[in-house]
Order: C-alpha cells, then structure tokens, then sequence
C-alpha cells in the first residue's frame, strides 16, 4: 500500500513536507486559500485549499485524505487551530504521534503535573502562600508569548492582572533558555536528541537594545529560530530529563510518547535545567536544521531533519508492519 504524508500549511510544513519527499513518500499539502507562498518551494505533490482550517473536519475531505492513505504529521498549528475535543474523538485521518498527549501539553495543571511527576526540576508554583521572590505570572489561555506579567509580591500581581483568576503564579528562573528537541523511536526504543534552539522573541529580545527612558512591557512573540549546542558536559543531564518525561508519558496514555516532543527550559548558572513546558509533537525550533542537525550528524553521519527522521519512522513501521505503534 502507498502512504501519503501530509501537513497543514502552517509551523514547521515545510521541514516535515522535505523531509518525507527525502523519503520517497507522496506529498499532500492542507492548507487555508491565502497561503500561497508553499507553492513557491515545490515542496507538496498536492495542495488543497481551504476557506478556514477548521474545515479539515468536512466529513468529504476526512474521506478524502482517508482514501489516499494518508498520515497527517501534526505541529502547533494543529493545536492552536483545532479543538482537542476534535483531534481526540472526531478526526479520523491516522495521525503520527500521540494525539492523546496534546490536551497534556495545552493544559497548564496537567503539564505541571505530567512534568512533576517525572521527577525533573520545574519552576516553583505559588499557590497561597507568601511570595518571596520574583515570579511570571500566566494567564490561562495566553496564547503566542502575551498575557505574562512579572511581579515580586501578592500587591504587585493584584495590580497588574486585577480581579481575574485564571492564572499560574511561576518562580521566574534566572537563566537563559535552551528547548531540547527529541525523538522517540519505539520500533528501536531509542529516545533522541536531535537539537537545541532558543526563540527569537518580539519584544523581549529588543529591550536590551531600547533606547533610554522607554517604558514596556515583555512580551515573548516568538518570530524565529536560533540553533545551539550546549556544553557538553551537560548532555548527561539532559537525557536524564528526557528519559524522565517519556518514561512518564507511558502512565498517561500507554503509547506514551511517539516521535517529536521537545522540553522548554532554562538553564541556570548552578549549573541547573529547569523545564516549565513540554511539547509532545514536532516543535518549530526544529526548522532551522534542515539538512542536519550537529547531533544528527554524529549519529546517522548523514543528513537527517526532523522532519526526515519523522519520515524515516513511518517508513521503517511500514516495512515491520507497526505502523499501528506510531499513530493515534
Ligand atoms: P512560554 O510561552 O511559556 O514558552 O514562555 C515564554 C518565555 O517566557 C520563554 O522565552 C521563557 O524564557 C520565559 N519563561 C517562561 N517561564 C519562565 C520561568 N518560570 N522563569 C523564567 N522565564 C520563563
């Protein structure tokens, strides 16, 4: 039987679409009518125009991508665009990954919980109790890097959000932030570290360079991607997390982790990493290491991206006859 990957044009598209046709697989692209700028890179054997994202749920066009045997390779987009509730129970097309997990990762309480109960360091949360020290304050809900708010006491926070109650009180960690991108393969029990990057953000990442006497607010509009390595004598550590949080993963759902998820962190002067989010499903950050990454490198001595190792898992299922342990 022939497979189709396919993707919504939007997020990381582009790293997964190249990275199956380095594979061999059909392409298929979903995307909204404005986009246009996909077809410029040739990257999908089909696109289909939609008037809104939200009608991938078309019973006709579920059929369709269903016909074609398609596997959809879900990003953000997916969950910022799509209800989980439709993802969970309604969305029948196979998807590569743990679809289960999303909800896990889109709720505040049950990541923090998923994270805890790894056993991995994470911020403090204030509750409350008194707060003695600096903290972010996350509004639920806030969505593309606005609706955070700095603080050093309960005064400050009732001044700055008001009455509302919907939010996390976090322990802002001193460090700088890594976001380490693995990926599980579970037909080789193998959980991988493919690459790091930090978030270029809009408009934190300006203020050092603000004129004098200007007054604003941070706001963590991610608008690109850097790629980085850490010191080395750190990578015991962060296999030590990641293997944490898969290990978890298995008593949410028992699948567990499937292919991309990545870990956001901040990685102090103790040296200490400290994870406050975790992704379960390829992460933008991936994008900047097409063809490769440094420690794809080393490991496969080829070129391999995110989005090929995706394509390499789904062909190699297929060859075993597994695929079933790899979609949800
Ligand atoms: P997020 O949207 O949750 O990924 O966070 C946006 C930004 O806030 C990231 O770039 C982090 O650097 C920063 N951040 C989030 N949580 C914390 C924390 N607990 N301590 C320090 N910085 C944080």
């Amino acid at each position: 039987m022939e497979y189709t990957i396919a993707t919504i044009g939007s997020h990381s598209a582009l790293n997964i679409l190249n990275g199956a046709k380095e594979e061999g697989f059909k392409t298929l692209l979903v995307c909204e009518k404005e986009r246009r700028f996909y077809e410029r890179f040739n990257i999908a054997d089909e696109i289909i125009y939609l008037e809104n994202l939200k009608d991938i749920g078309n019973e006709d066009l579920q059929e369709k991508l269903l016909e074609k045997n398609v596997i959809m390779i879900p990003h953000g987009s997916y969950i910022s665009y799509l209800s989980l509730d439709f993802l969970e129970n309604e969305f029948e097309v196979p998807i590569f990954g743990n679809k289960f997990l999303f909800r896990w990762e889109s709720d505040r309480d049950l990541e923090r919980e998923w994270l805890k109960n790894s056993g991995i360091r994470i911020p403090k949360i204030f509750e409350n109790e008194n707060i003695d020290r600096e903290v972010i304050v996350k509004l639920h809900g806030a969505k593309g890097g606005k609706g955070y708010f700095f603080a050093k006491n309960k005064k400050d926070i009732v001044e700055k959000i008001g009455k509302r109650e919907n939010y996390q009180i976090q322990e802002y960690i001193k460090g700088v932030a890594m976001y380490f991108h693995f990926f599980y393969s579970p037909l080789e029990k193998d959980n991988i570290l493919m690459s790091i990057d930090r978030r270029y953000e809009s408009n934190v990442d300006f203020l050092g360079r603000m004129p004098q006497g200007f007054e604003i607010e941070p706001s963590y509009v991610v608008v690109g991607n850097f790629p980085i390595v850490i010191r080395e004598s750190l990578l015991e550590k962060v296999f030590d997390i990641g293997d944490k949080v898969m290990k978890y993963s298995k008593k949410i759902h028992e699948k567990g982790l499937i292919g991309p998820y990545c870990l956001e962190t901040i990685v102090t002067d103790e040296p200490e990493i400290i994870t406050f989010e975790i992704s379960a499903r390829i992460v933008a950050g991936t994008n900047p290491f097409i063809p490769y990454t440094p420690y794809s490198y080393i490991k496969y001595g080829k070129k391999m991206s995110m989005g090929r190792r995706i394509a390499v898992e789904i062909k190699n299922v297929i060859k075993e006859e597994r695929l079933e342990d790899v979609i949800t």
